[in-house]
Formats: C-alpha cells, structure tokens, sequence
C-alpha cells in the first residue's frame, strides 16, 4: 500500500470491508385478490469485493482500494428508497452488497417486507435526530412512536444466523403485560371511588375506578378505541408499573398523550392514525418536555442496540484504535452514531422529483438549503412558475 493510501484509510474514523452482490427478486402469489410480494434471492459475489469508509462531513462512503471516494452518500441512497420499491432496493444491494454478510455459494431468501422494515428503522431513527434538532414535536412524536410500536421483524439466513430487528423494552411490556393494579383491597378506591397513581410527569395522579375497570374489562368508555390491545396494557402498566424509571416516562407519557390527544389505532413509518378525532392542542408543557426526554432517550437506545456489536482494536501500525464491524447495517448505524446532533443533518431533498441524492448530508446551521443539487433547485423554480401560471 502506497503512503497516500494507507493515509487515506487511517484518517478514516472506520471501514468496513464487503462484497457487492446478485440480487434477484422472486414473486410470492398469495391469493388472487391480494398484492404480489416479492423475496430477495441473494448471494455475496466473492469477485467484487467493496470498502466503505466514514468520512467526516461526507458521511459513509465507498472507497475504492486505491482510496478515495467511488461514490458519497450511502446512507442517503438507502434513505432515498421509496417504501416498496422492490427493484431500487435491488441496485442498491448489486453496488453496495446486502446489510448483512451473507452466503458466497448459495442464494439466500428474504422477504423483501422484512428488509423494508430495516429500512423504515433507518430512516425514523434519522428523522428523529432531525425532530429533536429543531425541536419539531410532531417529527419527534412520529418517529419516537414509530421505534417503539412497530413490530419485530426476523430472517434466518442459510448458515442459520437469525437478524431481527430491535425490540425496546417497552415495546414488549405493550405487547404483553397484562397485569393490573389490584385495587379489591386498596381503601382510597374503597372510600372515593378513586387511586392515585405515581405519575413521572403530573406527580399524584388519581385514576377514576369505575373507568379503569372499564378499561380493563374490555368495554367501551368515552374514550375512543379504549379496547385497543396494546392501549389496555398501558393502562395496566400505568396502574401497576415500578421499576426502570425511563420505562416508567415512556408509560406516563403515552398514558397521558393517548388520553388527552387520541388512542393510536396505527402507527407506521412517518404516521400515525388515531381511533377518533384527534385532539392535539391538548398537549401542554409538561407533556412536551416529557416527548423530548423520550424521543432523546429512545434514539440513544435504537443506535446503541444497532452499533452493540462493533468493537475497538488496536492497529500497531498505524498506532491508533481501529474500529472492527460486522455488517453493512452496523456501519450505517455507526456512521449516525459519528453524525453530530446540532453539527450535521441529514435533509430530505425538497424537490418531489428529485433522482439524485434526495436525502443529503448538511451542517445543521445551514437552513435555507432545500435542495440537494443546483439541478433540484431550478426543477422547483419551474414547478412554481408553471403553477403561478396556471
Ligand atoms: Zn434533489
């Protein structure tokens, strides 16, 4: 290795060595009335070996073996794949290799809905850093809920390596607990009708018996969607819960949200829809100031999940800590992790045609650039002229 190459890879925070890959995609006919969906079949190609490395200011990159920069922006490629676009996410995966080390000599299978859902996992933990930047509670509230109340999603690869995506602790309680506060002998619900419940964010709260009794056995109350499964454990949590004290404001917060603003009826990548009309002006300061703990907090316990298997070593010949990844996914995960919250965004491109980099790499002080390229930028100009005109 020449001096300049060997500078090129040192000055790099990390790099990661990969294989491009064959990608296919198979068609699944489910029923005759339901949508196509596809799996991947794919394989590492051993003759196209690939490094990434991170770059300050430009991100994760590919580097070519002479060093330098093949071409910037990965992770802003991968964001730029629209939901269900099944062929991009292929070329994505022949140039840069799947998000996981995979079979060299037979074709591994995997729902494309499930690669998906990693994707989705990408981008609101992006999105999030954003939100939290600009202080914007709605991005924040959107994709906080989004990591917390989206399902787990898994494939087995052919050696047998099972990949899931995380799955936060609160995201099981929701799922799963069941347990409500036992309230047959409490004497406070006995003498007015009415518990209190240690709440992190409102302090003694009382909870109203004939409603949580309600709420518990499944019927109806004032509160639309109230039957909501994951709905009724928060509320047992909420009764019941002592124990981690950032599980505890995640439960007070979505308590409080959900009663005040609406019940989630379904939460997906950037959106959430409510059972009945939502009332959003009911959230006051408190509530706010609790979002921006959680949204904080969940995003620290999304990148630190994604980043647990990267580790440190010591190169003695360079004389400096190099950074061993084992995965595509890892080094996206770890090039966030290197992204400075105030310092550098990444920023969707604001032309709804834009075929380049849609979402790219900018210091967070820049606010007045929309677009990423001067071509995107003209594009818009036009757009509004034509429609001026019109
Ligand atoms: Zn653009």
């Amino acid at each position: 290795m020449s001096k300049k190459i060997q500078e090129f890879f040192i000055n790099n925070f990390f790099n990661f060595h990969s294989f491009a890959c064959k990608c296919e995609k198979e068609p699944i006919y489910i029923a005759p009335e339901k949508p196509v969906k596809y799996n991947l079949k794919v394989f590492a190609r051993k003759d196209a070996p690939i490094t990434f490395s991170y770059v300050p200011g430009k991100g994760l990159v590919l580097s070519g073996v002479a060093g330098g920069v093949i071409e910037g922006n990965i992770l802003g490629q991968l964001l730029s794949i629209k939901d269900g676009d099944v062929d991009s996410l292929i070329t994505f995966f022949e140039k840069f290799g799947f998000i996981f080390p995979i079979s060299q000599t037979e074709y591994e299978t995997i729902d494309s809905e499930v690669v998906f859902e990693f994707i989705h996992r990408i981008k609101a933990t992006v999105r999030l850093i954003g939100g939290i930047s600009k202080k914007d509670p709605k991005t924040m509230l959107i994709n906080t809920t989004y990591l917390l109340y989206s399902q787990q999603q898994a494939f087995t690869l052919c050696n047998g390596d099972e990949h899931h995506t995380f799955s936060h602790a609160y995201t099981q309680l929701i799922e799963g607990y069941n347990s409500f506060k036992d309230i047959s002998f409490n004497q406070e619900a006995f003498d007015t009708k009415k518990f209190t419940v240690q709440d992190s964010i409102y302090g003694a709260a009382t909870m109203d018996v004939p409603l949580f009794n309600a709420f518990r056995s499944g019927n109806t109350t004032e509160y639309a969607g109230s039957t909501d499964t994951h709905f009724k454990h928060l509320v047992a949590l909420y009764s019941n819960y002592i124990g981690d004290d950032d599980l505890r404001l995640l439960i007070d917060f979505y308590y409080n949200y959900q009663t005040k603003v609406g019940i989630f009826k379904n939460v997906s990548s950037g959106k959430i829809s409510f059972h009945g009309a939502a009332s959003p002006n009911e959230v006051d300061t408190s509530l706010e100031e609790a979002l921006m703990s959680i949204a904080k907090k969940v995003l620290a316990d999304e990148i630190n999940a994604n980043i647990m298997g990267v580790y440190p070593q010591y190169n003695g010949r360079a004389l400096k800590p190099v950074w061993q990844l084992n995965s595509l996914l890892e080094a996206l995960y770890f090039s966030i992790f290197y992204m400075k919250p105030g310092v550098e965004l990444y920023k969707e491109c604001e032309n709804p045609s834009c075929k380049r980099d849609k979402y790219f790499l900018i210091a967070s002080t820049v606010t007045n650039k929309k677009y990423c390229c001067r071509a995107c930028a003209n594009n818009a100009a036009q757009r509004r002229s034509r429609q001026k005109k019109q």
